[in-house]
């Protein structure tokens, strides 16, 4: 019996005798589809970095002075004077830095990069800010939390995965990335073992400093455009995290006492009186040397030289933050259930008793979306059957949230 022709499975190409033919299980490949389809995962693996250029050549200037762009903070983050003025003013020499540098001025004036540490604790607003600012300035804006990062070498995600994300949501523009704004989220917890208060601290801390140091000292970076760790065949992407604004939060407990200590010896022969100096006072005070104490390095502190404190959030502030910013949480779900053809109100017990709880729990504005959670998620399981309006009162929100501890 004559020999089976076999043909090429894709192509349908006879076998030749000039030429392979590959077999595997009940099908065939031909030398030629094996040429084509490496050329198509050729071009694929180009793509990635060939997206990457387009937009290179857009300007960027910021149009807004200060006490606009902090006007725009004011719709959005309660409080916090101090901190929006402060961010403000550095966020705005940030991008006239830029300008000036993209001008390339012959004169010999180095104007340093303003990156920002924010202190305070938890749920005052810091990530809040960080994420408004970027809105503002319309850049890439992403969170890293300084937590999840070893040095090199180590189980974990390499510093450089911050750029990857930022570079993600530049929609892979690496020129818009390169003057995005990236938050670094608790960083004290990656204080050295020294003198450290914090029992959550990470062992590894100083490392990962020195790793993340690379970034803050603006270099160009090889990052791998989708994520991960590196390994030799992934194709990187070059950043140049020179005029990438790095803003870094933390809370920093225990600080206070570094504080006091560093005031009170600074008053040679004078000791002042240490109960004169409340916790809110004593943040108001805070400084590279405080942070350095803390168990930041030298290095890291030196490239954060814009430093101020968020306040903790009283009653009132706690109240507004309900009700008043653009998106506050009381807004956003009457205009939840108003989809819904349902008025929903709040009374003023409601809300007192919301920001109780709040203040109970002590997550700061963090725990108001939780309890307004707890509570909307049976009214809103049952929203076919409420009626045209609903009104929650302060004894509703009591017996709602009395199980979230
Ligand atoms: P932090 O980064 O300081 O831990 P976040 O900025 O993540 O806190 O805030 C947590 C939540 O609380 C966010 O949903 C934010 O909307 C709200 N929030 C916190 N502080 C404020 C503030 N000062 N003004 C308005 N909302 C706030």
């Amino acid at each position: 019996m004559a020999k089976k022709e076999r043909l090429c499975s894709f192509c349908g190409a006879k076998e030749k005798p000039s030429s392979l033919l590959f077999d595997g299980i009940d099908a065939y490949i031909c030398e030629q589809c094996v040429t084509r389809a490496h050329k198509l995962i050729q071009e694929f693996r180009d793509d990635l970095p060939k997206k990457t250029k387009k937009g290179e050549a857009d300007v960027f200037k910021l149009d807004k002075q200060p006490r606009e762009i902090k006007q725009f903070l004011d719709q959005y983050v309660i409080g916090q004077e101090e901190a929006k003025k402060v961010l403000s003013v550095a966020v705005y020499n940030h991008y006239k830095r830029i300008d000036y540098y993209s001008k390339k001025q012959n004169d010999d004036i180095e104007i340093e990069k303003s990156n920002i540490i924010l202190v305070g604790e938890t749920g005052t607003g810091k990530t809040l800010l960080a994420s408004t600012i970027a809105k503002m300035i319309n850049v890439p804006f992403c969170i890293a939390d300084a937590t999840v990062f070893t040095q090199a070498g180590y189980v974990g995600e390499d510093v450089e995965s911050i750029l990857s994300r930022l570079l993600q949501n530049a929609d892979y523009n690496v020129a818009k990335a390169e003057r995005g704004i990236v938050f670094i989220d608790e960083i004290d917890k990656i204080a050295r073992a020294v003198d450290n208060p914090s029992i959550t601290r990470d062992v590894s801390g100083e490392g990962v400093q020195q790793a993340l140091l690379k970034l803050l000292e603006g270099s160009i970076v090889n990052v791998p455009p989708e994520g991960g760790r590196k390994h030799p065949e992934q194709k990187f992407e070059q950043i140049n995290t020179q005029n990438i604004l790095f803003i870094a939060g933390g809370a920093f407990d225990g600080i206070e006492k570094k504080i006091a200590s560093r005031l009170n010896t600074n008053v040679i022969g004078f000791r002042k009186q240490e109960t004169a100096i409340n916790k809110e006072n004593l943040l108001m005070h805070i400084a590279s040397q405080d942070l350095k104490s803390y168990g930041l390095i030298p290095e890291i502190c030196g490239r954060f030289p814009v430093i101020t404190h968020l306040t903790s959030l009283s009653k009132d502030s706690l109240k507004q933050i309900l009700l008043e910013p653009k998106n506050a949480l009381v807004k956003q779900y009457t205009k939840l259930l108003e989809m819904d053809g349902i008025t929903l109100k709040f009374d003023n017990s409601a809300i007192d008793s919301i920001v109780e709880k709040a203040l109970d729990l002590k997550l700061g504005a963090r725990g108001l979306r939780s309890i307004i959670e707890h509570i909307m998620t049976d009214v809103m399981f049952d929203s076919t059957t409420i009626g045209k309006k609903l009104t929650i009162t302060g004894k509703y929100v009591q017996e709602k949230s009395a199980d979230i501890l």
